[in-house]
C-alpha cells in the first residue's frame, strides 16, 4: 500500500511536550516498502526528512518543513538460544527477540514479562518505541538498553541498502550512540534484535529500586526468594509514577539534560567547594552527576515561567502547563543552563533532539 501523505498537520499529538508545531507533510508507515516510497517521494521532491517514533525525546521549537515520517513498523519474532558447541541442541537460557521498529517500548516490556523472557523489567514504563530506543541507549535503574541489544537493521538514507549493526558498531554510551554522532540522520533503524535470558535474574542494585523491594518485602513479610521480574517491573513502575509526571496529564519529554559527567580535575575542584554534592564514580576516575541536584541547588525547583516550569518532584524534568511554546520551553532550559553554569561552571547538556529551529 502507498503510504498516505498529508499537508499541513499538527504535531501536538505526536511529542509528549504537547508543543505546537505543523508538518509540511506528514505520513505514518507500517510496512517497509511504506518507508522506501515515502523517501523516494521525499527524494524526487527535494524534501527534508524528519523521522520520529513516539515524540518523547524531542522539542519542537516549531514548524517542521519537509516531510516528517513516523515510524510504524509492527512486527515481533523470537528464536531460542542453543547452547555454544552443544550438538544435541541445548537450550541456552537465552532467546533473542527481534522487535519491529514501531513497537512500543512498554508495552513489549509487559509482553517479554508474560512470556518468560527476563532482562528488561528495570526498564519498564519507558515512553517511546523500539526503534528509537538505540539513538541514545535509553536506560534507567541499572540497566541500559546495551546490555541486552545483539543488533539492529538499519536502513542507510545514503546508499539505500539495510545494514546490520552488532552491539560494539553501535558505540553506545551513556545514553549514546553512533546514531547521534557519525549515524546521525543517516539511518533509521526498522528492528531491533535484544537477547532476553528465560531464567529470572532479577537486577536490583540501583538504591532507589532495591530500598523500594526491601520496603515491598518488610510490609507484605517476603523473603528475597520473592523477588521476581515482574515484581520488579512493577516497582519499578510504582516508583515512577510517584516521581515522573505523566505525559498525558503534564507534558514533558522525561529528563531534559544528561547527567554531567566530569573528569577527575574538575570533580576535585567541585567537591572542595560544595562537599554534599552527589557523586557517583565512573571507570576514567571522574564521576556523573545528578543533574537534577545541580538544578535544585540553583533554586529552580519547582520554577515557573508562564506555560512552562522545572518540576517540582524532579527537577530534571521541564514540563509544558498547558499552551506553551517551543521557544518558551528553550527559553527555560536556558535559564537553567545558564544558573547551573554560573554556580558550578558545569555545562549541562539538552538531552532531547531538538527541531525546528532556523
Ligand atoms: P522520538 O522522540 O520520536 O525520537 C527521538 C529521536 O530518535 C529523534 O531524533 C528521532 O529522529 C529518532 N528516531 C526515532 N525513531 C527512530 C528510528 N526508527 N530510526 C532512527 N531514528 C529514530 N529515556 C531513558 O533513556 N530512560 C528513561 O527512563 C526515560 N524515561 C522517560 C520518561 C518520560 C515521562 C518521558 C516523556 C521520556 C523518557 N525517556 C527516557 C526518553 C524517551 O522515552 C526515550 O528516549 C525513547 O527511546 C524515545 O522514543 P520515541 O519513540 O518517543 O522517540
Ligand atoms: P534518581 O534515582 O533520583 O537518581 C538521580 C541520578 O543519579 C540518576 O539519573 C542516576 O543516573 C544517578 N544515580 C543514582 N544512583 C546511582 C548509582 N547507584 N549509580 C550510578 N548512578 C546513580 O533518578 P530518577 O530521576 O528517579 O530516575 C530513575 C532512573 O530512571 C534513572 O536511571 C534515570 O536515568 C531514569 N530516568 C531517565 C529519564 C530520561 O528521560 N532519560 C527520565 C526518567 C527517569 P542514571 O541516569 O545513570 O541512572
Amino acid at each position: 500500500m502507498t503510504p498516505v501523505i498529508q499537508q499541513n498537520v499538527s504535531l501536538r499529538a505526536f511529542n509528549t511536550l504537547a508543543l505546537p508545531s505543523t508538518a509540511e507533510y506528514f505520513c505514518s508507515v507500517s510496512e517497509h516498502s511504506q518507508l522506501l516510497q515515502a523517501l523516494e517521494l521525499a527524494r524526487t521532491s527535494a524534501l527534508v526528512v524528519t523521522i520520529i517514533g513516539g515524540g518523547s525525546n524531542i522539542v519542537l521549537a516549531g514548524d517542521i518543513p519537509g516531510l516528517v515520517i513516523q515510524i510504524d513498523l509492527r512486527g515481533v519474532s523470537h528464536r531460542y538460544v542453543t547452547a555454544a558447541g552443544n550438538a544435541t541442541g541445548d537450550l541456552a537460557n537465552a532467546v533473542d527477540v527481534t522487535f519491529a521498529a514501531g513497537e512500543n517500548w512498554h508495552q513489549q516490556v509487559l509482553f517479554c514479562l508474560d512470556q518468560g523472557w527476563y532482562g528488561l523489567e528495570n526498564l519498564s514504563l519507558i515512553p517511546g518505541t523500539m526503534g528509537a530506543a538505540p539513538i541514545q541507549n535509553i536506560g534507567a535503574y541499572g540497566v541500559e538498553l546495551a546490555d541486552r541489544l545483539i543488533s539492529l537493521q538499519a536502513l542507510d538514507r545514503q546508499s539505500g541498502e539495510l545494514v546490520c549493526f552488532d552491539r560494539q558498531s553501535c558505540e553506545f554510551g551513556y545514553r549514546d550512540s553512533l546514531f547521534k554522532h557519525a549515524g546521525y540522520d543517516r539511518y533509521i533503524i526498522v528492528d531491533v534484535t535484544l537477547r532476553l535470558s528465560t531464567k529470572p535474574e532479577p537486577n536490583i542494585s540501583y538504591p532507589a529500586l532495591s530500598a523500594a523491594v526491601e520496603a515491598f518485602c518488610r510490609r507484605e513479610g517476603l523473603t528475597s526468594e520473592a523477588i521476581t521480574p515482574r515484581l520488579v517491573s512493577n516497582l519499578v513502575c510504582e516508583i515512577r509514577r510517584q516521581k515522573l509526571p505523566d505525559p498525558a496529564l503534564l507534558p514533558n519529554a522525561g529528563s531534559f539534560f544528561k547527567n554531567p559527567l566530569l573528569k577527575q580535575p574538575q570533580l576535585n575542584a567541585l567537591l572542595a567547594q560544595f562537599e554534599d554534592m552527589p557523586n557517583y564514580p565512573q571507570p576514567d576516575g571522574g564521576a556523573k552527576i545528578p543533574a537534577a541536584w545541580l538544578i535544585e541547588q540553583c533554586g529552580l525547583k519547582g520554577a515557573e515561567r508562564g506555560e512552562v516550569g522545572v518540576h517540582d518532584r524532579q527537577a530534571l524534568v521541564l514540563i509544558n502547563r498547558g499552551q506553551a511554546s517551543g521557544a518558551e520551553l528553550l527559553a527555560l532550559a536556558g535559564e537553567v543552563r545558564q544558573s547551573v553554569e554560573q554556580r558550578f561552571a558545569i555545562s549541562l547538556e539538552i538531552e532531547p533532539r531538538i527541531y525546528g529551529v532556523n
